[in-house]
């Protein structure tokens, strides 16, 4: 059994950033990201620090917004516009979830879909369908993709069961993994809250990507022998013995998954750091095509 890692993934990811930030650099471009924070949410406030601090880490430019939970729809419009008219700026990404009086829907077609790293925007998903790769794809499925890619995973003609349908992961993901070309050209099942028999049909796959939300769901009942897991999931789980008092786990049932997969991603440690990395590419990308 192989445990992919994120971290080693995500580092290498992360030079080759650095690699194209000192040619941009050298051609007097430095990339720019705008991370907008709307209110207090804990959670959010940590993912925007570490964005913020990877940016710094790699010489990017980075632009932290903290806007109070009052904001209002138009003051967010306006932050958007000028953030889309700055030139100094490649990428913006407002934090979700914004409070609940923001239509976020509409914020995220307010971006300019040539800056939208997110790859939320309508045009960035049309163009993840139509295979165009000036598109920007959601980073954390973009995240799984590497994995498997680094890991040496076959895709092709693989059969690949996506668990879950957001539009932040499993539909991006499944259109990702029946694209044509390397890290794609499986055959894609998605499976989601109303499938029925779940478990017949992950019994059959060869690479499964869980995107559920539920700690511990995918079991050993689940998977075939020798398949490839990739555990997308992010869960709290109270642990009265741990400083927090709770700890964070994946979708799969690790310890009894594991040792019937050829390779499976641990959470934490998995496609976790993958999903700044990929966010740190696209601001790259997204520089890289605004020069002439
Ligand atoms: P979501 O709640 O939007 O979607 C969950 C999906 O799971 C839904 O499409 C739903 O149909 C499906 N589902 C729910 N119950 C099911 C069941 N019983 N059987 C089959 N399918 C079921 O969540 P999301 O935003 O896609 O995130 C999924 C998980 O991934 C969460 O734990 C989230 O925290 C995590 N996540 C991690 C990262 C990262 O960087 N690693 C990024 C985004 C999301």
């Amino acid at each position: 059994m192989t445990l992919i890692s994120g971290p080693q993934v995500a580092e290498k990811v992360l030079a080759e950033c650095q690699r194209d930030i000192a040619a941009l650099k050298a051609r007097g471009v430095t990339p720019g990201l705008a991370v907008v924070l709307v209110g207090d949410d804990p959670a959010s406030r940590a993912y925007v620090r570490s964005k913020d601090k990877k940016c710094r880490d790699l010489g990017l430019h980075s632009v932290k917004l903290e806007l109070p939970a009052t904001t209002t729809q138009q003051e967010l419009m306006d932050v958007v516009a000028k953030l889309n008219a700055d030139p100094a700026i490649h990428g913006i990404l407002v934090q979700s979830p914004p409070p609940k009086h923001i239509d976020e829907a509409a914020i995220v077609r307010a971006i300019d879909p040539a800056k939208d790293v997110d790859g939320f925007h309508p045009v960035n998903v049309a163009k993840l369908a139509l295979e165009d790769p000036t598109g920007f794809v959601p980073c954390t499925p973009l995240g799984c993709q590497r994995l498997l890619m680094d890991a040496g995973i076959e895709t092709k003609g693989a059969h690949a069961v996506v668990i879950g349908r957001s539009m932040i992961v499993g539909k991006p993901m499944a259109m990702l993994l029946m694209a044509k070309g390397p890290g794609g050209d499986a055959t894609v099942t998605v499976a989601h809250s109303r499938t029925r028999d779940l478990g017949a049909i992950t019994r059959e796959a060869d690479i499964i990507i869980a995107a559920i939300g539920r700690p511990h769901f995918l079991k050993a009942e689940h998977v075939k022998e020798g398949a490839v897991v990739i555990d997308v999931g992010i869960n709290r789980v109270e642990d009265p013995g741990s400083e927090k008092g709770y700890k964070l786990v994946g979708d799969v049932a690790f310890d009894e998954v594991a040792p019937k997969c050829r390779a499976i991603t641990p959470v934490p440690g998995g496609v976790g750091p993958m999903t700044i990395a990929m966010l740190m590419a696209n601001t790259v990308k997204a520089c890289q095509q605004s020069l002439p």
